[in-house]
């Protein structure tokens, strides 16, 4: 494939070659791999979009959400993307956003991407390829990516790592106890929105939503926070209510990290991360190629048979590693 073609189509913004060039970083195979790293560099760092993560358990009304938050966006004239961060296919049939009818209008929208996540990646994998997908999409001049994800194991961590603003979706809980969410999320969060705040739903999500402010405001004060955030509000995806609200509150919160210069920090820290993953994802790969390999079996064997311990098994390895 020819690089310099889909660099160039895909910076004018081409939906078409956006889809291609995720495909392209996506793929496992070793030449595509050497092209997708051709394609990222040809395309360099784009201008930053607003990056937005969105957690919840299935059935809170994530793909609802996104569809009008969505569509009141692109009705501003400002192109959105959406990718999803699902590891395991969670989800029956595969991918998470595989079922188009269920963001159907944001689908035909000539200002929004949408993007299902690869069924059955593993997670380190998930982490790069949405990575890349978030730099395609930068690239493209997109100028708000959401970055949805399903509460389960480490991709809050992922998408975290990912994203400017972080969006915890709950549904109106039927008891007066907290929805069981685990503390690590809620530190997580910037905004809080108890969805479903409608019809007979209405007054357990004004409750939910009160018991969720309390509990934020017993969580520790982050220096990425203005004053009285991070915030909980009611919304309703369904019939569309709250939700300019919640925008206008998103782009307070980025507009003072953005003057204070958290936002051009986290940025940093975050690709600092992402640069250790690599570190380690890539010393890890060196330990499965030969002759390696076979050491670290050998040795393997040794500490289980009682020939040698852990630690110093573990130092013949990483000897032999500081010598190549
Ligand atoms: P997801 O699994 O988190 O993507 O949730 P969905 O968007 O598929 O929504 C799950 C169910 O909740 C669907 O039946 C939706 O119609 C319903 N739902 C989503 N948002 C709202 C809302 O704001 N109010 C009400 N009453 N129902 C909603």
């Amino acid at each position: 494939m020819d690089i310099a073609p889909l660099a160039h189509s895909l910076q004018t913004g081409d939906r078409r070659s956006l889809a291609r060039a995720i495909t392209l970083v996506e793929s496992a195979r070793a030449d595509h791999r050497a092209q997708a790293l051709e394609l990222l560099q040809a395309v360099g760092n784009g201008k930053q979009a607003l990056r937005i993560g969105l957690s919840g358990t299935p059935g809170v009304g994530k793909s609802t959400f996104i569809e009008s938050f969505g569509l009141l966006l692109t009705g501003q004239g400002k192109r959105v993307a959406v990718l999803a961060v699902d590891p395991s296919s969670a989800r029956s049939g595969g991918s998470i956003l595989g079922d188009k009818t269920r963001m159907e209008r944001l689908s035909r929208d000539p200002l929004a991407f949408i993007r299902p996540s690869p069924s059955q990646a593993q997670m380190g994998g998930v982490a790069r390829r949405t990575r890349e997908a978030v730099a395609l999409c930068e690239a493209a001049g997109f100028d708000i990516i959401l970055i949805e994800t399903v509460g389960v194991g480490q991709s809050e961590t992922v998408v975290a790592e990912l994203c400017d603003l972080f969006i915890l979706l709950l549904a109106p809980a039927g008891g007066d106890e907290l929805q069981g969410v685990k503390r690590g999320i809620m530190e997580m969060a910037d905004l809080i929105l108890v969805n479903k705040a409608d019809g007979d739903l209405k007054p357990a999500a004004l409750r939910t939503c009160a018991d969720y402010a309390g509990a934020l405001r017993l969580l520790r004060k982050r220096p990425q926070d203005p004053p009285g955030y991070p915030k909980a509000m009611t919304v309703s995806a369904l019939e569309q209510d709250g939700l300019e609200t919640a925008w206008a509150e998103m782009q307070a919160l980025a507009d003072w990290r953005r003057a204070q210069g958290h936002w051009a920090t986290r940025r940093g820290q975050q690709a600092q991360h992402w640069f250790t993953e690599e570190l380690r994802r890539g010393l890890l790969a060196v330990l499965e190629v030969e002759p390696t390999r076979g050491i670290v079996a050998a040795e393997g064997q040794a500490v289980a048979e009682g020939r040698s311990t852990p630690e110093a098994a573990a130092r013949q390895v990483l000897a032999l590693l500081h010598r190549a």
